[in-house]
Parts: structure tokens; C-alpha cells; sequence
């Protein structure tokens, strides 16, 4: 049976990421679903997301993180949240912390909500105002921040880099620690949504290589809290081959509200996105829908879809990811191949890795 296999010897649903609504109060340069205070708030109402919690609870026992858009701007969020709780979900939920006050963290642990994430790009107000199109969002991280830390409510800060904040990355992982983060995601990002304008902006591949290197280095020296690098599956190459380059141990921690990967890339294989219109997709930057919600049941998607089969069948992948000893660990960023290269087969783009069988071949 596959490593990932549930009960039923099928792929088993671990993480799953759903954005109540693509409405926002923020117009962030990189955004996945490129939302806006006007997007739409979405296609759930009260009845259709009781009938998705129970159509998931059917086929498995995933963390659900409630996204947006802003998912705060939502009435009914908090509403929801416990419904997910009250099945036995871990829930989870993604904020860029403008609307967080008193009130909000008194709805989230009442609605057992266990853990938040907040998005934090740079160190000063002037680097993550400038990426989160902004001004006053910095503000917003840091005040939320200490609200999180007053109700004891952990909280993740998530970060995104590009070329144009990539020099202030120790920084930035430096100031998560110092507002009390349980976790530090850093993430290099892919273009999707709003992000495909700013192709150019994209860490080189050479830089990326360097930054997962520091990366390493930092991990084994850090004891407080959990650090990831997000989406950078081939620093699961990284850090089978330093560890044993070092002679050590190559298991590390992990966080019960982590994707539950043990491997780089698992769009589709342990994880996946719904939108706020019900389309369900690999991951949260992998633009080809698996199906909608509201014509299928998530379990049928889940089980059935040729997307998924594909992204779980490794015989398939080409290039040199294809012919790459660290295949299973790693996998390669299908969506950044799909982006880059129209083909999500393809070889992942910002990996520098050249395997033995193809050097063989140069
Ligand atoms: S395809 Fe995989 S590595 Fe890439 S963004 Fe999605 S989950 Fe992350
Ligand atoms: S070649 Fe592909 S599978 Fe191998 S380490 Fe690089 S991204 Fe991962």
C-alpha cells in the first residue's frame, strides 16, 4: 500500500485549504486568487458548507484552513469554523490580521479554531506595505500579533519572497520569532493569479539553491520554533543530502497543523484547495480545477479525478525530476512546471539539481 494511503488503500486526504470567500481588504501583489474588496463573497452559503464539512467527514479527518480573501470579512465564518470542530476537524485559519481585535480571538477559541496564520513579507512596514499593496498592513501583523499572544492563540507567520524582498529573508524569520510565532513558513512564490505579472520578480535559480542552503543551516540551529521553507520541495533533497553529508539524523520536527507531507511537493497526493466557488484544485497555486463541489461529492474528486491520479502516478513525470533519485521526497514543484513550462509533468524549473542518470546522458 502507498505510503499516503487511507483506510481504504486509496490516497489519504491529510490538509485541505478552503477559501470561504475571495472577497479581501487588502490587493496583494502576489495574490493566488488576485482578490480585491469586490471579488464576490462566494458560493457557500450556511447549508453548502454544512454539506461539505459532512462530505469531507465521510472520507477523512484532514486540518481545514479557513482562507480568503480575508475569510474575517465573512458573517458566518466563526459559524462554520465550529461546525468543522464539532465533526472533529482541526481548524485552522489564514488572516492578514487588519480586522483581529478582542472579540475576533474570543470567536476563534470559542469556535475552536486552534491555530492562525498571518502573512508577513519583510521586517519594516516599508518593504511589506510595498509587497501587500497596503500601507498599514505591517501594522496590522504586529498588532495582531500581540492580540494572538494576549488570548494564547498561536499563530504561524507565513512569508513570500521574491527578488524583491529576498535580501531581508533573515530578517524577516528573525522578527516572526521575536513577535512570538509558533511557525515560520518561508515561500518562494509561485506565479498564479495576480503573481504571473510578476514572473520576472522570481528568485533565480541559482539564489533559490543558496537560500535553502542558509535555510538548512538555520533549521538545525533552530530549537524554538518550527521552521519550513513552503513549496520548496527540493529542500527535502537538500536536506536528505546535508544530513547525511553530516552524519545526521534527517528526522525533524513537526507542527499537528503541518500539510502531514514527509515529502516536498503533495498537491493532490495529501492536500488540496476549494475555492469560494467550489472548484477544487491540487493546491492553492495550481490553476487546473479537479472538479466542483457543488456537481460532485469531494470524496468522488478526491478518488476519481484524473488530475489527482495524475499528480500521484510519479512513472509520469518527465525531465529530470523523471530520472531523479529523489523523486518520492521531493517530486518538484508541479505547479511552478506547469507555469514555466505549460506542462506539469514537466521538470521542476528552480531546482539545480542534476540527477547522476541524466549527467550520464550530458
Ligand atoms: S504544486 Fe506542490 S510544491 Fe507547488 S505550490 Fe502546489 S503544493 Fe506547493
Ligand atoms: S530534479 Fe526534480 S525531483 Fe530531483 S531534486 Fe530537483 S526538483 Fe526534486
Amino acid at each position: 500500500m502507498c505510503k499516503l494511503a487511507g483506510m481504504d488503500g486509496k490516497q489519504e486526504l491529510k490538509w485541505l485549504a478552503w477559501e470561504l470567500t475571495s472577497q479581501c481588504n487588502m490587493a496583494c501583489v502576489h495574490c493566488r486568487s488576485s482578490s480585491e474588496f469586490t471579488s464576490p463573497i462566494g458560493a457557500f452559503n450556511i447549508a453548502a458548507a454544512e454539506k461539505l464539512l459532512n462530505d469531507i467527514a465521510a472520507i477523512a479527518s484532514p486540518v481545514i484552513v479557513l482562507s480568503g480573501g480575508e475569510p474575517l470579512l465573512r458573517d458566518d465564518l466563526f459559524q462554520i469554523a465550529k461546525m468543522g470542530t464539532n465533526r472533529g476537524f482541526r481548524m485552522a485559519m489564514a488572516t492578514n490580521g487588519l480586522l483581529v481585535d478582542d472579540e475576533v480571538c474570543r470567536k476563534i477559541k470559542e469556535s475552536g479554531i486552534n491555530i492562525v496564520s498571518m502573512s508577513l513579507d519583510g521586517h519594516t512596514s516599508k518593504i511589506h506595505d510595498n509587497f501587500r499593496g497596503q500601507s498599514g498592513a505591517f501594522d496590522a501583523v504586529m498588532r495582531a500579533a500581540q492580540i494572538f499572544r494576549k488570548h494564547g492563540i498561536k499563530f504561524i507567520v507565513n512569508s513570500s519572497f521574491t527578488k524583491r524582498n529576498q535580501e531581508y529573508i533573515k530578517d524577516t524569520y528573525e522578527l516572526a520569532k521575536k513577535i512570538g510565532a509558533a511557525a515560520w513558513y518561508m515561500f518562494l512564490i509561485v506565479p498564479t493569479g495576480r503573481g504571473e505579472e510578476i514572473m520576472n520578480e522570481l528568485v533565480s535559480k541559482e539564489d533559490y539553491e543558496e537560500i535553502l542552503e542558509w535555510h538548512y543551516r538555520m533549521e538545525r540551529r533552530e530549537g524554538e520554533i518550527l521552521v519550513r521553507p513552503t513549496c520548496a520541495p527540493q529542500y527535502y533533497r537538500i536536506w536528505n543530502a546535508k544530513s547525511r553529508e553530516e552524519g545526521l539524523d534527517s528526522k525533524r520536527r513537526s507542527l499537528s497543523f503541518s500539510t502531514g507531507g514527509g515529502k516536498g511537493c503533495i498537491a493532490g497526493q495529501s492536500i488540496l484547495f476549494i475555492n469560494s466557488e467550489g472548484d477544487v484544485y491540487p493546491c492553492s497555486y495550481f490553476p487546473i480545477s479537479a472538479g466542483n463541489v457543488f456537481k460532485q461529492s469531494i470524496g468522488e474528486i478526491w478518488k476519481n479525478s484524473g488530475l489527482f491520479e495524475d499528480l500521484r502516478d510519479f512513472k509520469k513525470y518527465g525531465g529530470k525530476c523523471g530520472r531523479c533519485k529523489y523523486l518520492g521526497v521531493c517530486g518538484g514543484c508541479r505547479a511552478r512546471s506547469y507555469a514555466v513550462e505549460g506542462d506539469y509533468f514537466a521538470e521542476e524549473p528552480f531546482c539545480s539539481y542534476i540527477p547522476k542518470a541524466v549527467q550520464q546522458i550530458i
